[in-house]
């Protein structure tokens, strides 16, 4: 079976050297090499990102299939997705704010575990089977459905990785699954995505690995397949601080129009 490997930006900001890397990780990996653009927070997102997002891959000489899949057009397919999970009986209405959250885990018997989302969400909404809000996963539930739930990394931390309910609901919690504001949230629409496009091994930054197992609990419960994971290293600057969208000076586009080349972009991630 041909290896599938996808790179997945937002265009919420230009590319920067850790997105090269990234997006060359993925197309050297990959039999076949798709794109797939994560633009669900149309607040965030503009079209001349997305523009610019084909043009510097162009340039670094990158080619993908087409039709590059837009998560903007699939709401539906996310609706049915979360559908499946709460008629299972596994999720829940959160109505809960930032300050909310905050002061629960202020109280004396919490104590502020950071998942990979933030701080693990104290569960005061749970069991909420109607209302508005955020929906929630109850990992709890999930985990002692599931029992324990692996991946294998062929990245940064090679080997099999397995995750019990204990660790799960202790480090990770009761996730979000869809926001309010824009009706799904990373973890679900990704789940769902990778598998639509066949994706069979899944490269990413290294800063998403405690994600995967989120990602592996959803794929369980959708009866979806779990791919392969490469999880890779992060570019990082003079001080060692990982890029952010921010970081313009390391734009791919501020490099172009300097000069460099595709070749020295490669030589900057390492390649
Ligand atoms: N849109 C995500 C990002 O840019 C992709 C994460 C992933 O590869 O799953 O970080
Ligand atoms: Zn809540």
């Amino acid at each position: 079976m041909a290896r599938v490997t996808r790179f997945a930006p937002s265009p919420s900001g230009p590319l920067h050297l850790g997105h090269a890397y990234a997006a060359l990780v993925a197309a050297e990996r990959g039999e076949r090499f798709l794109l797939r653009i994560e633009d669900i927070d149309r607040a965030r997102c503009k079209p001349e990102w997305e523009a610019a997002i084909y043009d510097d891959l162009r340039w670094l000489g990158l080619r993908w299939e087409t039709p590059v899949m837009r998560q903007s057009e699939r709401p539906t397919v996310y609706e049915a997705a979360l559908a499946h999970l709460s008629q299972s009986g596994l999720t829940y209405h959160c109505t809960c704010t930032r300050g909310d959250i905050r002061a629960a885990l202020s109280a004396p018997q919490e104590g502020a575990q950071i998942g990979p989302d933030g701080p693990v969400y104290p569960g005061t909404c749970r069991g909420k089977r109607h209302g508005a809000g955020a929906l929630r996963l109850d990992m709890g539930a999930a985990m002692a459905r599931l029992g324990d739930v692996f991946f294998t990394d062929t990245g940064t931390r090679p080997g099999l990785h397995r995750f019990d309910a204990g660790r799960m609901v202790r480090e990770v919690g009761d996730i979000v699954l869809a926001r309010k504001d824009i009706g799904v949230a990373y973890h679900l629409a990704v789940v769902v995505d990778d598998a639509a496009q066949g994706i069979t091994e899944v490269t990413r930054g290294e800063d998403l690995f405690e994600a995967t197992a989120i990602h592996v609990v959803l794929q369980r419960l959708l009866g979806l397949p779990t791919p392969a994971y490469h999880h890779h290293r992060l570019i990082r600057d003079a001080q060692g601080k990982r890029l952010a969208k921010r970081d313009d000076a390391r734009a791919l586009a501020k490099y172009r129009a300097e000069g460099a080349t595709p070749g020295d972009i490669r030589r900057l991630v390492g390649l």
